[in-house]
């Protein structure tokens, strides 16, 4: 077996477990391989152990190392997990299935504008956020997230599937992962982007539905 194909067994050993643990079904979490400065070449044995959800952060490799990869593979599902710009909407719906990264006005706006345009299904939209309230990063902060979610829908007219975050790097993820599961019941949200290499199992505990695994199963970047 590659290094990549026993790496992604052994996380979906421990998705299993913590699923177990926390008297989840296992099918409740779905495993995001976040596959971002890796080339194809490392997605082959990903593939062809069956994994199907990726995660990239840019528009612009995506664009160089999926489109082969989906035509070959048409149950594929790309997830957009990093910041979009608005000028990168209409290139982002093209490629990706999930929207991770929704965070502000001008973003809602621009990806209503452009489903509308189009025909088939509209991509799932995750609001980003920040639940560490930290200047340099993305996402709306926890108490502007259910004005922000009403502004989608109502203004809009955006379903919105779910949450993410990305928890402070210095401090525990447990908080943050609670806030952002009590941010998305109150507003009736399902789906939950949450917990990395370092955090998943303690997301999956908390209510993570996605888990976005990096290194873990490709290495280091
Ligand atoms: C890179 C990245 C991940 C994966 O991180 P690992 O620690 O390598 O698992 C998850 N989420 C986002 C938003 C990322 O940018």
């Amino acid at each position: 077996m590659s290094d990549v194909a026993e790496r992604l067994e052994e996380v979906r050993a421990r998705i299993a477990r913590a699923c177990a643990d926390a008297g989840r079904a296992a099918g409740e979490v779905q495993l995001i391989a976040v596959s971002k400065t890796f080339g194809a070449e490392h997605m082959a044995p990903a593939l062809k152990a069956g994994q199907r959800l990726f995660g990239e952060n840019r528009v612009q490799e995506a664009k160089g190392k999926w489109p082969a990869l989906r035509a070959a593979t048409p149950d594929l599902e790309l997830h957009l997990i990093g910041p979009l710009q608005t000028n990168k909407v209409r290139e982002a719906l093209d490629l990706f299935d999930v929207i991770h990264t929704l965070d502000r006005p001008s973003l809602a706006q621009a990806l209503a504008k452009e489903i509308v345009k189009r025909e088939g299904p509209a991509p799932r939209l995750l609001v980003q956020v920040n639940t560490g309230e930290e200047p340099q990063k993305a996402g709306v902060a926890p108490q502007e997230a259910d004005a922000f979610i009403a502004a989608c829908r109502e203004e809009h007219n955006l379903a919105i599937a779910g949450l993410m975050c990305i928890p402070p790097a210095d401090e525990p993820a447990a908080p943050h992962f609670a806030l952002l599961a009590k941010i998305a019941r109150r507003n009736g949200l399902d789906l939950l982007s949450m917990g990395m290499s370092g955090d998943f199992e303690t997301a999956i505990t908390l209510g993570a539905t996605h888990v976005r695994v990096g290194s873990a199963i490709f290495g280091g970047r």
